[in-house]
């Protein structure tokens, strides 16, 4: 998609904070953390969110789950705990239209309350 952060970040042409990659997704840190540690989760093939989901791009976010647990041993957090949020729509905030999953931890998050 023309003119997507997250499409640029991929392409390279926008520099971010790599954690973790492979042929499908990619793991940077958010560049206004909301906790200790915050890492968006991106797939490297464009959908808006998980409403877009469809047959036809399923494909682009089947094992994102997985790729998620190996980003969080990546980083530490699977002994302690992390917050996993995938933001979808307005209502929610989502402020970029490329699914992404945000990884938060490395303290103590509130719950229930965002
Ligand atoms: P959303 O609000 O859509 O769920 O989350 C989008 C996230 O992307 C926000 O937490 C925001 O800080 C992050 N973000 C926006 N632009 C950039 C960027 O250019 N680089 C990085 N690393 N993060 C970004």
């Amino acid at each position: 998609m023309e003119n997507c952060i997250f499409d640029m970040i991929v392409a390279g042409e926008i520099p971010s904070k790599k954690v973790l990659e492979n042929d499908r997704f990619m793991a940077f840190h958010d560049i206004n953390p909301i906790a200790k540690v915050h890492v968006l989760v991106i797939p490297k093939t464009h959908v808006q969110s998980i409403a877009h989901i469809s047959e036809e791009n399923e494909g682009a976010v089947e094992g994102m789950l997985s790729f998620i647990r190996d980003v969080a041993k990546e980083l530490g957090l699977d002994k302690e705990g992390y917050r996993v949020i995938f933001n979808t729509g307005e209502k929610a905030g989502q402020t970029v239209p490329h699914i992404h999953a945000h990884i938060l931890g490395g303290e103590e998050l509130s719950w229930p309350g965002m």
